[in-house]
């Protein structure tokens, strides 16, 4: 509803709706003609005759929907105590409800509450307070004054309750959904790719822009209606071309396989070569493993790192580069702990006459806080996913070179998507909006802090991390000094409700499903205000499970502990709401 629009004491112009609990509907039957003698409009809400069995709620909530459809210009709710029908009015959004039993206070509620329902008539007043209470308060305008509308604003942006709905139409998946919260509120979450977006970011993912089918990109749709999409989505590529220095930019890929796709389709032939990452040296699924659409497509040789100081050995990647001619090299990765240098890499794919793509899905908030160099001044396409250390809702993107993008937008549709998910570009633009803020390359100078600490306090205490050490938000935990496997680590870690994910190590002699490895990633934890001191007790409980892998009752002294911890770093509801 918009700001504190009212009727600025002119109750003439005004429709107020009226509605009361059984045990005000006398007060509401001399209310009633009273304001319709002074030539006021009202509307009665109910109810009309008295029935012990009849919810308050109901009415309130009538009202209220009255008003949130602008069919009245503000409320009277007549209640014996008062107390039920504002705490029901106040649930919604937009909603001020003002318990008044005195003139001054009816007065105040306006001038400074911009109160748009009056709350009156409890069981002790007389019938002549009740009407000197409605009167004060229609005759009150709101101020209208810096400090009451900054109060105001405040109260509106800082309250939501997205599941409300949810809760009433379907109870099931409201209720697995509070598990899920309950379980992210309560576990150290340490999955590298993963973070907590902010409220404002889900609440564009759950919004209108769901209903709107716009095939095409903005101005060139196949659908009518789709102006304000196009608001959207030009806004969300302005943004994303600002964020990364990009001249273009295409925010309709659904998820990072996809911005992939799209990526390769607009530059590759069936059966061309790529030069990659090793897959099981950090590479991704989308990089060419042969059971993904981009192995089976394409001709990708891998390169890795080195056996001695476990980092990109450019040496090697250059050798294999000359040794295969291929259309493009491919870096960028999901496991590799270390600083990746594009302009090595600019200069080996000039030499071999080879495209450069970056995909930084798992660096792309590093990058966007300068911490991490760019790939952007140095590729022909950088592709990513929003919702890794990028902090937004799930989902892709792709930058470019203008000209190029043109090719890229047409794969991505119609080549190989419908209509674009507008509720995710809408909630992409909050994102990139967010990370824009001098606050979000406070997060990530903290984040990378963390995730060194963490890795030296690991090492301290007997693991080895992969390469000695991290450069970004991730380390990989080589566990053979502690004679357990990856997957045993992260299902024993789990039960003591810190979560990370088993991952090969470079040169792992475990299968992919056993592993030697975890992988640790800190943009979750540190989204939720952790600091160094968190950072070492993570590592004292991470090795107090490992070290005592076979003790189950250790997993539970350590959840505990775990639960102390996060409940002492709340999930970040308003992760940037009064930050610009
Ligand atoms: C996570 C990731 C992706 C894939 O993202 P999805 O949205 O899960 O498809 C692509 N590339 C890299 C390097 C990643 O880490």
């Amino acid at each position: 509803m918009s700001a504190f629009s009212d009727w600025q004491g002119k109750a003439n112009d005004i429709i107020i709706g009226v509605a009361s609990d059984h045990g005000g509907l006398p007060k509401k039957q001399l209310l009633l003609p009273a304001l319709q003698k002074k030539g006021i409009k009202v509307v009665d809400l109910g109810p009309c005759t008295l029935d012990p069995e009849d919810d308050y709620t109901d009415f309130a909530v009538k009202t209220v929907q009255a008003l949130r459809q602008q069919s009245i210009t503000c409320g009277i709710l007549i209640c014996r105590s008062g107390v039920g029908m504002s705490i029901a009015a106040n649930r919604f959004h937009g909603i001020r409800a003002a318990l008044c039993d005195t003139p001054k206070k009816a007065q105040l509620s306006r001038s400074h509450n911009a109160s748009n329902i009056l709350v009156t008539g409890g069981d002790n007043m007389s019938d002549t307070d009740f009407m000197a209470t409605v009167d004060a308060w229609l005759a009150t305008p709101f101020s209208y004054e810096e400090r009451h509308i900054r109060r105001l604003r405040k109260a509106e942006t800082l309250t939501y309750d997205p599941n409300a709905a949810l809760s009433a139409v379907d109870p099931e998946i409201a209720a697995i959904m509070a598990r899920e919260q309950d379980r992210q509120n309560r576990s150290l979450e340490l999955i590298a790719s993963e973070n907590f977006a902010s409220a404002a970011v889900r609440a564009a993912a759950g919004s209108v822009m769901t209903n709107k089918y716009a095939e095409g990109y903005p101005g060139k749709r196949y659908y009518n209606g789709c102006v304000h999409v196009d608001e959207a989505e030009s806004l969300a590529i302005a943004r994303a071309c600002k964020l990364f220095g990009a001249e273009a930019a295409n925010v309709q890929a659904h998820s990072g396989s996809q911005a992939n796709m799209g990526a390769y389709f607009a530059v590759l032939n069936p059966g061309d070569t790529v030069l990659a990452m090793r897959l099981d040296h950090g590479g991704h699924l989308t990089h060419g493993h042969g059971v993904n659409f981009s192995g089976r497509t394409y001709n990708f040789v891998g390169y890795g790192v080195s056996p001695e100081t476990e980092m990109l050995d450019y040496d090697e990647i250059a050798r294999l580069a000359y040794e295969n001619k291929p259309r493009l090299i491919l870096a960028g990765a999901s496991a590799y702990p270390r600083t990746i240098d594009f302009a090595r890499l600019r200069a080996i794919a000039d030499e071999v006459g080879a495209l450069l793509m970056v995909d930084m899905a798992h660096i792309a908030g590093l990058v966007a806080a300068g911490i991490h160099p760019s790939p952007v001044p140095y590729c022909d396409i950088v592709t990513s996913t929003t919702h890794k250390t990028l902090r937004g809702p799930r989902g892709g993107l792709i930058l470019a070179k203008a000209d190029l993008m043109k090719k890229i937008n047409s794969q991505i549709f119609p080549g190989i998507q419908g209509g674009p998910l507008m509720h995710i570009i809408a909630a992409k633009a909050v994102c990139f909006h967010e990370a824009l803020q001098p606050s979000f390359a406070a997060y990530q100078r903290q984040l990378v802090k963390n995730a060194a600490c963490l890795a030296s306090e690991l090492q301290n205490r007997g693991f080895r991390i992969v390469s000695g050490g991290t450069d970004n938000h991730l380390m990989l935990v080589d566990l053979r000094p502690k004679g357990v496997t990856g997957k045993a680590s992260a299902t024993a870690l789990d039960k003591a409700d810190i979560t990370v994910n088993m991952n090969l190590i470079p040169f792992d002699p475990e299968k992919p499903f056993i592993t030697s490895g975890v992988r640790i990633g800190t943009p979750a934890v540190t989204t939720r205000g952790m600091k160094e001191p968190e950072m070492r007790d993570i590592a004292r409980l991470i090795a107090k499970v490992i070290d005592n892998i076979n003790d189950e009752a250790i997993y539970g002294a350590v959840r505990e502990e775990v639960a102390l911890l996060t409940a002492r770093f709340p999930m970040p509801e308003f992760v940037s709401e009064w930050d610009d």
